[in-house]
C-alpha cells in the first residue's frame, strides 16, 4: 500500500516536473510573414501595407535566429518529434509565409537561403500565377530547394463565413492540386484571415490534414493540439526589440499580444467578419510607409 502510493507519487511528481519543463523551456515560436519588400511598395495593396517588411528587417530578424543558435525547424518534424521529450527541439523556431505573394519568391527566398534556412509557404491556389503572385514553376523551384509548399485553401475565403461544402471544397481542392502539381503531400493548412471553427478543424482532419497554422498569438508546447497551432505575425511595425521578445519567449509580450488580441477578437463578434474587416482595411490603409 506504501510503495503504491510512494509510485503514484513518484509518477505525479515526475508529471509536474515534465509540465514544468515543458511550459518554461520547450516552447516553438511559429513566425508568420506575408510580404517582403526592396523599399518600393508599388504593387501592395494599401491594406496589405501594415503585412509588408522591408527586407533589410526581415534580414535583421533571420541573423538574430542565426546568431543564437534557434533551430529553424518544419511543421512537420515539429509534430513528428514533440512527444515526449525531443532533445533535438532546443530553441526551435519555424518560419511560414500566407498568402503566396511573389516577392516570398523573389526576395524571401535568396535571404533565408543565405542562412540555409527552409520555411513553410501556405499559398491560397487559386491566385498562383496570377498578378502579384508565385507561379507554378516558382513553386516547383522552392519545393526543390527544400521549401514546404502547403495549403492556404483555393480562394482566401473566410472559413467560418461560408457553408460547411464550400469548407470541404477549399480544403480537399487545394491539397489535391498542390499534391498533384507538386508532387509532395500537403499535411498542413492555414486559415484565411485565421477564421476558425471546430467544423473547420474536423474537416481538415478528415480530409487528411496534420496541422492547421491559427492566427492565434502564443507559443506551442508539447501538448498543443496541433489542428490550432499558435504564430506570431510579424508585421512591418514590430520593432527589432519586440521580435526579439518575442522569440525569446517573453511572458510580458505575450501578456500584451494576447490581451489586444482578446479586444481584436470581440470586436469581430461584435461587428461580424465584414464590417470589421472594412474597419480594419480603413485603418490600415491610413498607415504610412
Ligand atoms: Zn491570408
Amino acid at each position: 500500500m506504501i510503495s503504491n502510493f510512494s509510485k503514484l507519487f513518484r509518477r505525479l511528481y515526475k508529471q509536474f516536473f515534465i509540465m514544468l519543463l515543458n511550459k518554461k523551456k520547450l516552447y516553438l515560436s511559429i513566425l508568420n510573414y506575408h510580404i517582403l519588400h526592396n523599399d518600393q511598395l508599388s504593387g501592395i495593396a494599401k491594406d496589405e501595407i501594415i503585412y509588408a517588411n522591408k527586407l533589410q528587417d526581415f534580414q535583421r530578424q533571420i541573423k538574430y535566429i542565426s546568431d543564437n543558435q534557434y533551430q529553424v525547424i518544419s511543421l512537420e518534424e515539429y509534430v513528428k518529434g514533440k512527444l515526449p521529450f525531443a532533445p533535438t527541439l532546443s530553441k526551435p523556431v519555424i518560419i511560414t509565409f500566407d498568402d503566396g505573394h511573389a516577392s516570398q519568391y523573389v526576395i524571401g527566398m535568396p535571404a533565408l537561403q543565405e542562412y540555409g534556412y527552409s520555411a513553410t509557404f501556405f499559398v491560397t491556389v487559386g491566385k498562383i500565377g496570377t498578378e502579384n503572385y508565385i507561379s507554378w514553376q516558382q513553386l516547383r523551384q522552392m519545393r526543390d530547394d527544400g521549401m514546404a509548399i502547403m495549403s492556404h485553401t483555393m480562394t482566401h475565403a473566410f472559413l467560418s463565413d461560408i457553408p460547411v461544402a464550400q469548407v470541404r471544397w477549399e480544403l480537399q481542392e487545394s491539397k489535391k492540386i498542390l499534391e498533384q502539381e507538386l508532387g509532395k503531400p500537403v499535411d498542413f493548412l492555414s486559415l484565411p484571415g485565421g477564421r476558425c471553427s471546430r467544423i473547420v478543424k474536423e474537416i481538415a482532419k478528415e480530409v487528411g490534414y496534420k496541422g492547421i497554422c491559427t492566427s492565434i498569438i502564443g507559443y506551442n508546447y508539447p501538448d498543443t493540439d496541433p489542428y490550432s497551432l499558435r504564430r506570431w505575425t510579424i508585421t512591418k511595425n514590430m520593432s527589432f526589440s519586440t521580435f526579439q521578445a518575442i522569440v525569446e519567449g517573453k511572458k510580458s509580450t505575450l501578456a500584451y499580444y494576447k490581451s489586444r488580441q482578446i479586444i481584436l477578437n470581440g470586436m469581430k463578434r461584435i461587428m461580424g467578419n465584414e464590417l470589421y474587416a472594412n474597419i480594419h482595411k480603413e485603418i490600415t490603409s491610413g498607415l504610412k510607409s
